[in-house]
């Protein structure tokens, strides 16, 4: 008789061990209300951070916070600057605003054409003249989309690494902040379409002590979520 088919009363009942199932992958998402579910992140919404609709997101913007813990971050956001996700130094994910929303974390942009030697040479020559002008370059730049121009708060994803500064240097990410980074990174990318040129560090494209976002993401990093699979019924929503 074929292992396979045994008349119903002949066949042993299975071990437990093998029929439990004890885990079962379950596929992040963004929830109806921009929450991030079945990432393991922590919810800790800051009703103050969110600052109206979001348009995309299109881009990534990686900061620090320049504290030791994440306590004093937590308290400013509720002055309403602040970022949708901030990773503490255990690699912990705490969601802070809804990816629904915008959140104020970038400033005034710098121009992306010009820090690339890009712009038209009108527009180069114009922007020269004005010296230092943050104020009348963000202005210049935000009637641009984007990738045209920098990220805003407009239509970014703001990440905060938990992560102090001497004066000197900035405090590498713990490697578990960094394998967290990663994996936030790459589900953001996952979720919006995003590559690695959408994520930005924000000293780059702001007015910020430099290195700020430096060495926080990289995307030859061995970390990760493993490879996607594929769900088996509609995805949720
Ligand atoms: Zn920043």
């Amino acid at each position: 008789m074929s292992p396979m088919y045994r008349p119903v009363a002949e066949s042993e009942t299975s071990p437990v061990a093998l029929t439990q199932r004890h885990s079962v992958v379950l596929e992040p998402y963004v929830d109806t209300r921009g929450w991030i579910q079945n990432a393991g992140f922590h919810l800790k919404r800051v009703a103050a951070l969110e600052k109206g609709a979001i348009d995309g997101p299109k881009a990534v913007v990686l900061h620090r916070t320049q504290s030791s813990t994440i306590e004093s971050p937590l308290k400013s956001f509720e002055s309403g600057i602040g970022t949708h996700f901030i990773i503490d130094k255990d690699g912990a994910v705490h969601q802070c605003a809804s990816l629904l929303m915008r959140t104020a974390h970038v400033g005034r942009i710098r121009s992306r054409c010009y820090e690339s030697a890009s712009c038209p040479v009108e527009e180069a020559r114009m922007i020269k003249s004005w010296g230092w002008a943050p104020a009348r370059l963000h202005d210049h730049e935000k009637s641009k989309t984007y990738p045209h121009r920098f990220p805003m708060n407009e239509d970014s994803v703001g990440v905060e690494t938990v992560a102090s500064f001497d004066g000197t240097s900035w405090e590498r990410p713990t490697p578990a902040q960094e394998k967290s980074i990663k994996a936030l990174i790459q589900l953001l990318q996952r979720l919006y379409g995003l590559t690695d040129s959408d994520v930005h560090e924000h000293d780059n494209i702001s007015y910020k002590t430099p290195g700020e976002g430096d060495g926080l993401y990289s995307p030859s990093s061995a970390y990760g979520l493993p490879p996607l699979v594929q769900p088996r019924f509609p995805f949720p929503t």
